[in-house]
């Protein structure tokens, strides 16, 4: 089945006891059962059938084992590191996502986890971080907002030799142009609000894991500790992921002519963007996806350039997040990347003046006009 097909066929298609073409919302907590211990259900936070379905279908997308749905990306992330234990140590990308950060670095380290952030665009910066207590390799690939590259296949043959665990967040490049276990990660998460959900209506979380192992591992942490999605949202987030396909080959398409669009304009004096040959790691890359997604940075100058753009903006929305059929627009300096302090931007070359856009399915002609008139 092609990538098209299987966002349409893939998971449950249908629900089984009546036939309906769009799996219902099962709103029940509770399931009767035939006997005592004879049933299909038990209990929803174990299980729900709305929830098993976009569980089943991001299995499906991400050719993995089995999928897990969480109330949000970060749910997803944290249960994900609840697979390890006090005193293992972790080597993950030194821009992950913010939240990602603080999790790691403000919760997760009063429980003894142990984290090492390095620059995973180099492998030799990963094998030298390893220690005796190493257990786990994470990495984000493109990054946000300045979209490092990190080789999964060469993380992965690494990680396989120490026996470490391999985890990707895949939100930026979706499923639909990148697939991390294919290239030997051992587990895959999303923050499903982004892409995934693709309407700005839902916030949630998925997990692929690449082995029945992981699998049963990782049911037992969603369903010791709970934080599951819930059905309305389940059922939201299958309708986002059917049009996934038409969704990302229409981002790709208008992005690239608004990357043209600011490497010609004057008041722009960088831009980032994987498609882009010069950009560092351009090549690999597209060795590893099938697409270079819908997420820009530009350099304007300055923080007061950069809020006159970001005041002046009709389509693009000045919000936080990302991937939705909305265009929008935000300044990571003081935004998403705010709570990091300023010589540490400064090392990782988040610039005040750096805008960070996503791309939406606005008319592109209409996307590029908003720009030329902001930037003026
Ligand atoms: C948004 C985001 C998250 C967190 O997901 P939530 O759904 O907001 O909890 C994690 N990773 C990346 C790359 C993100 O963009």
């Amino acid at each position: 089945m092609r990538k098209k097909t299987q966002l349409i066929h893939g998971g449950i298609a249908r629900d089984k006891h009546t036939g309906a073409v769009s799996v219902p919302i099962y709103h029940s907590s509770t399931f009767k059962q035939e006997g005592v211990g004879n049933f299909v259900y038990e209990y929803a936070r174990t299980g729900n059938p709305t929830r098993e379905a976009v569980e089943a279908l991001i299995g499906d997308i991400e050719g993995g084992y089995r999928g897990f749905a969480f109330g949000s990306g970060m749910a997803a992330i944290t249960s994900v590191m609840m697979l390890l234990s006090a005193g293992d140590h972790v080597i993950i990308t030194d821009d992950v996502y913010g939240g990602t950060f603080r999790v790691m670095s403000k919760v997760l380290t009063r429980f003894n986890l142990e984290f090492t952030f390095v620059n995973t665009s180099s492998i030799e910066d990963i094998e030298k971080a390893i220690q005796p207590n190493t257990k786990a390799i994470y990495v984000e690939t493109p990054t946000n907002p300045l979209l490092k590259i990190t080789d999964i296949e060469a993380v992965s043959t690494l990680a396989k030799a120490y026996e470490l665990l391999f985890i990707v967040d895949n939100t930026f490049s979706t499923p639909y142009w990148q697939n991390p276990i294919e290239l030997g990660a051992n587990i895959v998460l999303h923050s499903a609000t982004k892409y995934l959900g693709g309407h700005s209506d839902v916030v949630a979380g998925l997990v692929v894991v690449d082995s029945e192992e992981l699998g049963q591992q990782l049911h037992f942490i969603q369903n010791s500790v709970g934080g599951i999605l819930g059905p309305q949202d389940s059922w939201l987030l299958i309708r986002g992921i059917r049009t996934l396909g038409i969704r990302m080959e229409e981002i790709e398409e208008n992005t690239k002519h608004i990357v043209d669009f600011l490497l010609q304009h004057d008041a722009v004096s960088k831009v980032y963007y994987p498609g882009l040959v010069n950009h560092k790691g351009h090549d690999i890359h597209k060795k590893q996806a099938r697409g270079f997604g819908g997420m820009i940075s530009f350099d304007v100058g300055s923080t007061e350039k950069a809020e006159d753009l970001l005041r002046r903006t009709k389509y693009f929305t000045l919000a936080e997040s990302l991937g939705a059929v909305e265009s929008l627009i935000s300044l990571p300096a003081k935004m998403t990347h705010a709570s990091i302090p300023a010589e540490r931007r400064a090392e990782l070359g988040i610039t005040d003046g750096l805008v960070r856009i996503s791309v939406g399915l606005e008319d592109v002609e209409d996307l590029i006009e908003d720009l030329a008139q902001a930037l003026k």
